[in-house]
């Protein structure tokens, strides 16, 4: 496992670098994706640093879930996506770049032809915050 000590999303959950958050509770976290595949990108993680969906509790999985639908929901009222996959990677072949386990929250539009490996590219940084404005308005 990748240690918590290095680990940049236990950084976000502690407040040691920055996130645009939509939500928290005793055992989750959401937040926009820095890189967004579309407008309204968003990830959920547990508090519990594990790497993957091999290693995270049963509980934390199922806390995640939760708040992941949570989230879902108000990405839907927000941005009217056509749909939105919920999506998890596990392991470098799978795509996992970040060693905490989190679930995307994807909003998806007809014929936007989105690759499972969507790749990382910097998403503008006004943009992102304005629509966790609006998304956190309708949680
Ligand atoms: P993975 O590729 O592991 O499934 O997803 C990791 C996600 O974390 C990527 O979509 C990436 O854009 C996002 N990410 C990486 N570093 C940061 C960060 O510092 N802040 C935020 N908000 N997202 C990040
Ligand atoms: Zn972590």
């Amino acid at each position: 496992m990748s240690a918590k000590e290095d680990c940049i999303f236990c950084k976000i959950i502690a407040g040691e670098i920055p996130s645009f958050k939509l939500y928290e509770d005793d055992a989750t976290l959401a937040f926009m994706d820095i890189n967004p595949a579309s407008d309204g990108h968003a990830l959920v993680i547990p508090k519990e640093h594990t790497k993957d969906v091999h290693a995270v509790s049963e509980q934390a999985i199922a806390n995640t879930v939760i708040t992941a639908k949570k989230i879902a929901s108000a990405v839907e009222k927000t941005v009217a996506p056509g749909g939105i996959n919920l999506v998890q990677c596990n392991g470098e072949a799978a795509g996992q770049s970040v060693f905490h386990f989190h679930m995307h929250v994807l909003p998806r539009r007809d014929g936007d032809q989105l690759k499972m490996n969507w790749g990382l590219k910097p998403g503008d940084m006004d943009a992102i915050g304005t629509l966790a404005e609006k998304i956190k308005g309708n949680l």
